[in-house]
């Protein structure tokens, strides 16, 4: 099966580096399972060329007086189609827990946008054996109260956060161990049997070899996805 390819662009680019970005791309991920997650200020740059789309961040509210905020019905409006949501970045400096990432898959499923749930253990966790155990929290916590038939609309990123941006990756055998206790565990408490992406220096090199894992669905991609060159070569890899 094609694996799904998600660009998380973070909060690189300005205006003139979008355009050339896009222009670069030549409609290359058009018509393909490829997500780009843009900073929101360029969603509809994105949008009007016909990109499949995601935004970085989502607020847990309807709308009203929140500063700063964007809300899923703006995004929806506009045509965006995913949502990330519990990315390590955001659960360390924006001091995003548990309970305010189920709020925001809850109102981002009741939005009508597609979740990109993502979980992960610190070094430390996985050196202390914890590595099941914060994930378990993690998905129990981020999807408690929400239904089977929503639940199928998220898709779950695992991300070793000792892997984002170290060029350090896990073994195969260590993503396929994690990935089945993913699955098992959202199957065995929600009934729901999850797409799970693998992220965490996933590039233009090591892609072939992590492409081979079956039990994973695709790839969430940080560093390597600000250049063209290697994104359209890990479509290559993905799409064979
Ligand atoms: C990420 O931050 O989601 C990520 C996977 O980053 P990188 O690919 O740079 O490790």
């Amino acid at each position: 099966m094609k694996k799904i390819l998600a660009l998380n662009l973070k909060m690189n680019f300005d205006y003139k580096d979008i355009k050339n970005y896009v222009v670069a791309l030549n409609d290359n991920l058009k018509a393909s399972d490829i997500i780009v997650l843009p900073p929101m200020l360029f969603l509809p740059y994105f949008i009007s060329q016909n990109y499949k789309i995601g935004a970085q961040n989502i607020s847990e509210f309807d709308n009203g007086a929140y500063t700063g905020e964007v809300s899923c019905s703006q995004l929806k409006s506009i045509g965006v189609a995913y949502a990330l949501i519990g990315h390590s970045e955001r659960r360390q400096y924006q001091c995003e827990n548990d309970d305010k990432i189920n709020s925001k898959i809850k109102k981002a499923l009741e939005n009508g946008l597609k979740v990109i749930f993502c979980i992960g253990e610190t070094k430390e966790e996985r050196e202390m054996l914890k590595t099941s155990k914060v994930l378990k929290k993690e998905i129990v916590d981020g999807l408690k109260g929400i239904d089977e038939n929503n639940l199928k609309n998220v898709i779950i990123a695992y991300e070793p956060i000792w892997s984002i941006g170290t060029g350090i990756i896990p073994t195969n055998k260590d993503i396929v161990d994690t990935t089945k206790f993913i699955i098992d565990t959202a199957v065995k408490v929600f009934n729901y049997k999850p797409k799970v992406l693998y992220g965490g220096s996933v590039n233009e090199k090591n892609i072939a070899e992590l492409n081979k894992i079956n039990e994973i669905s695709g790839f969430l991609v940080g560093g390597a996805s600000l250049d063209v060159k290697k994104v359209l070569k890990m479509k290559e890899v993905v799409e064979k």
